[in-house]
C-alpha cells in the first residue's frame, strides 16, 4: 500500500474524550470513528488489523474442530419467547418492529437460533458431537459504553457452540475449546489467563472468564502470580488426544475475579508471595450450560438406544473487537502502539526520506516491490514531506519494522533497519535488507505454535 493513496486520518492531539490509552490511540492513530454513542466506524487501519485478529480466531476454531456458519443480526423475538430469555434479558437488548408490527431484536447473542438451527436439522447422536460457530456483530445497549470499542454497544463477538450426547462429551468439547483460547491469545502475543466465573442457575464447575492483565481493565482480579507469564506447551495442532491435563494444569493454579471471590478466600487460597492483585480485560468467556436451551426449546437427538435424548451445550465468547484495544493495552509506549507481527495492520514500512529524488525513489520502489513479492505485508510511505514526521507516524501506528535510507547510507549501498519495539537500529547492504525482515518477521506471525 501507498501511503499517499490510502486513507489513514491520524490526529496531532490526544482526543480529550478519551480515558485509556487504547482508546487514545485508536483514535490518534486513525483506526476508528465514534459515530454515536457506543458505535464507531472501523476506518481502513484499524480493520485490517481487527482482520488480523478474526483470522487468528477462525484458524483457531477450526483447527480445534469447530464449522463456522452465519446467522443474521436481527432475529426474531418469537425464539427468545420460547427460551424465556424475553423478558428476562431486560434493557440491554435492542427491540425493534417491523412493519407489520412484528417483534424482532438485534442479537446480543446466538443460543436460541443456533438451537433452532441444530433442532431443524440433527436428528441423531450419530451426526455429534458438533460445534457451530461465527462471527457476527452484536448489539447490547450497555449502560455505561466506554473506552471505545473496548465497551461498545455495537461490537463483533465470535461465539460458539457446542452440542454433545451427554456430559463427559460437553466436558471434552469444553477443554477443547479452552485449549483454543489459549492458543488464540498466545498467537496475539497475550497471555489470556482463565478465570474461574458465575454459572449462574445452571451450576456446575465450567464456566471459564479469560482475561488480559491491564491497570486500566474494568475487572478486579485475583490471582496466582504464575499464571500472568504462563505460557502454553505446544499443543498438537490437531487437537488429538485428552487435552484435561492441560486445562487441570491452567486452572489449579487461583485466579478468579472479584465476582466470584473475595479477598480473604484468595489470601487463604494462595501463598503471600505468590499473590497478585490486578486489573483484568475480559477478552473471552466459555461456558458449559448443559440443557439449558435445548429443554425449552425441544432440541434432541435419538441416542444409541433409540429413545429421544437432550442435546447438552455449551457456548463460547470472544470480543475480537475488544481484543484489537486490549492488545494495544498491552503494548503501545510513549510514541504509540507496538503491534505484535501477528495481528500488525503492515509488517514493514519501506519510508521514503527524499520523495521527488531519482535515486531513492528507485531505491525505495524496489524495496517495496521486493517486500511484497516476498510476502510481506508492507506499506510503502511514498508522501512528500519531512523525515520527522514519517517517523513519528510509523511509530505512531506501531508498524514493527522501519527500512530506511538515509541518503549518505544510499550512496554507499546501505540501508537502516528499525525495531519499533526497541529502537534499535541496524545498517545493513540495501541488498540483504529484505532477506533480513522476512527472517525477523515470519517468525513472529505465529501461524503454528
Ligand atoms: P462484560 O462482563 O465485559 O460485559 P459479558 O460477560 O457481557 O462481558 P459475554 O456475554 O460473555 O460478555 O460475551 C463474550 C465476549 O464478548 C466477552 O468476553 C467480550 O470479549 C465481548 N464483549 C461483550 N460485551 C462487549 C462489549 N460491550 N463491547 C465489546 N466486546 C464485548
Ligand atoms: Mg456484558
Amino acid at each position: 500500500m501507498r501511503l499517499s493513496r490510502y486513507f489513514l486520518p491520524v490526529l496531532k492531539e490526544t482526543p480529550k474524550e478519551a480515558e485509556i490509552i487504547s482508546h487514545q490511540l485508536m483514535l490518534r492513530a486513525g483506526m476508528i470513528k465514534q459515530q454515536a454513542a457506543g458505535s464507531y466506524t472501523w476506518l481502513p487501519l484499524g480493520f485490517k488489523v481487527l482482520n488480523k485478529v478474526v483470522r487468528i480466531i477462525e484458524e483457531e476454531q477450526n483447527r480445534s474442530g469447530a464449522i463456522q456458519l452465519l446467522m443474521p443480526t436481527v432475529q426474531s423475538a418469537d425464539l427468545w419467547k420460547e427460551s424465556g430469555r424475553y423478558d428476562a434479558y431486560g434493557k440491554e437488548m435492542l427491540r425493534i418492529e417491523d412493519r407489520h408490527e412484528r417483534q424482532m431484536l438485534f442479537g446480543p447473542t446466538n443460543e436460541e437460533m443456533i438451537t433452532d438451527v441444530f433442532r431443524t436439522y440433527v436428528r441423531s447422536y450419530k451426526d455429534l458431537p458438533l460445534n457451530l460457530y461465527h462471527i457476527q456483530w452484536k448489539f447490547r445497549d450497555e449502560v455505561r459504553p466506554r473506552f471505545g470499542t473496548m465497551r461498545s454497544r455495537e461490537f463483533l463477538m465470535k461465539d460458539a457452540y457446542s452440542f454433545d450426547l451427554d456430559e463427559a462429551g460437553a466436558r471434552a468439547a469444553f477443554y477443547r475449546m479452552f485449549v483454543a483460547y489459549l492458543r488464540t491469545f498466545r498467537r496475539m502475543g497475550l497471555t489470556g489467563i482463565p478465570m474461574r466465573a458465575d454459572t449462574g442457575p445452571i451450576g456446575g464447575d465450567l464456566s471459564y472468564e479469560f482475561h488480559v492483565l491491564a491497570d486500566t481493565g474494568e475487572s478486579q482480579v485475583y490471582l496466582h502470580k504464575d499464571l500472568a507469564g504462563k505460557t502454553i506447551p505446544p499443543i498438537d495442532t490437531d487437537y488429538r488426544g485428552d487435552l484435561k491435563p492441560i486445562f487441570d494444569d491452567w486452572t489449579s493454579l487461583f485466579a478468579a475475579t472479584d465476582e466470584m471471590t473475595d479477598e480473604a478466600g484468595f489470601k487463604a487460597a494462595v501463598p503471600e508471595d505468590k499473590q497478585l492483585s490486578a486489573r483484568g480485560i475480559e477478552v473471552g468467556h466459555i461456558f458449559y450450560f448443559g440443557t439449558k436451551y435445548s429443554e425449552p426449546m425441544k432440541a434432541t437427538v435419538t441416542g444409541p438406544d433409540g429413545k429421544d435424548v437432550l442435546v447438552q451445550m455449551g457456548s463460547y465468547g470472544i470480543g475480537p473487537s475488544r481484543l484489537v484495544p486490549a492488545i494495544i493495552e498491552a503494548f503501545h509506549d510513549e510514541a504509540g502502539i507496538v503491534w505484535p507481527v501477528s495481528v500488525a495492520p503492515f509488517e514493514a514500512v519501506v519510508i521514503n526520506l527524499k520523495v521527488g529524488d531519482a535515486e531513492s525513489d528507485t531505491a525505495s520502489i524496489k524495496l517495496y516491490g521486493e517486500l511484497q513479492a516476498a510476502g510481506i505485508d508492507a506499506l510503502y510511505d511514498d508522501r512528500d514531506q519531512g523525515a520527522g514526521g514519517k517517523f513519528a507516524t510509523a511509530d505512531l501506528i506501531g508498524i514493527p519494522y522501519q527500512l530506511i535510507m538515509p541518503a549518505a547510507r544510499l550512496k554507499e549501498g546501505m540501508a537502516e533497519i528499525k525495531h519499533r519495539k526497541s529502537g534499535e537500529r541496524e545498517t545493513l547492504p540495501i541488498g540483504d535488507a529484505v532477506k533480513k525482515l522476512v527472517a525477523l518477521i515470519v517468525p513472529q506471525r505465529l501461524d503454528t505454535i
